[in-house]
């Protein structure tokens, strides 16, 4: 079994970070932790997290910092998570995220942070005919549809349209991502610990790219990771 790993994917809405979080959290064997994906389930349990996030989220907003990393450290102080690590996506989403999450973390770090790009006029593309299991959270599109209908092939639920990817929400997130998730590249990469991978060809050239990418930096830590 690959050793385990902290990481966090980062990329625009579309860019894929779903489908490459399953991929990578099949091969290293360890947790996808979604922030989207728990706040959905939030929303379809009726919690009253999910009461407070859903009108933000169909509007494309973001959630307060506080609620979110006491969400996300509630989820990483789990002991699957402790013993081999995480893949975290959608998290964080602004620097207050990041330094929080990294205050969080100490002693320990994140070991890579891997950023998946891809050109906007794609992501809107990607984004207008994306489908979603409303049960599993599994990504199809319009292109790529499940094998009977509109029904999961891996749990057998609902496949619809995401309520927030509306046209109004997709370019409300795409603008906030710009402003508030794409300054963390930078804050990334000052700290040493950013990848930019090149989101654009099949998932499994993509999830390649990105097993490089990550077995480049543990190589380069002395084949280990923190
Ligand atoms: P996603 O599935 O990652 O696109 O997230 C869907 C929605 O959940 C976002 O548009 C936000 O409203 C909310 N959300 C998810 N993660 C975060 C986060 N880290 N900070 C604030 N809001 C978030």
């Amino acid at each position: 079994m690959a050793a385990g790993a902290r990481l966090v994917v980062l990329g625009k809405q579309g860019a894929g970070k779903g489908t490459q979080c399953l991929s990578l959290s099949h091969h290293y064997v360890v947790t996808h932790v979604s922030t989207g994906d728990m706040l959905r389930e939030a929303v379809k349990q009726g919690t009253p997290l999910g009461r407070k996030a859903k009108e933000l989220m169909d509007r494309g907003e973001l959630l307060g910092d506080d609620l979110i990393m006491e969400m996300v450290s509630t989820r990483l102080a789990e002991s699957d998570t402790k013993d081999r690590g995480f893949i975290l996506d959608g998290c964080p989403r602004t620097v207050d995220q990041a330094r929080m999450l990294t205050d969080w973390l100490a002693p320990f770090d994140l070991d890579l942070v891997i950023d998946i790009e891809v050109p906007t006029s794609q992501v809107l593309r990607r984004l207008a005919s994306r489908r979603v299991c409303v049960d599993c959270g599994a990504n199809y599109s319009l292109t790529a549809r499940p094998m009977i209908g509109w029904t999961c092939d891996v749990c057998g639920g609902e496949v619809v349209q995401r309520e927030d990817d509306t046209e109004e929400a997709i370019s409300r997130r795409l603008e906030i991502y710009e402003l508030q998730t794409a300054p963390l590249i930078d804050w990334y990469q000052a700290r040493g610990q950013l990848a930019q991978v090149s989101g654009t060809g099949s998932p499994e050239a993509v999830t390649k790219r990105i097993v490089r990418a990550i077995e480049d930096t543990r190589n380069r830590k002395g084949g280990r990771f923190s």
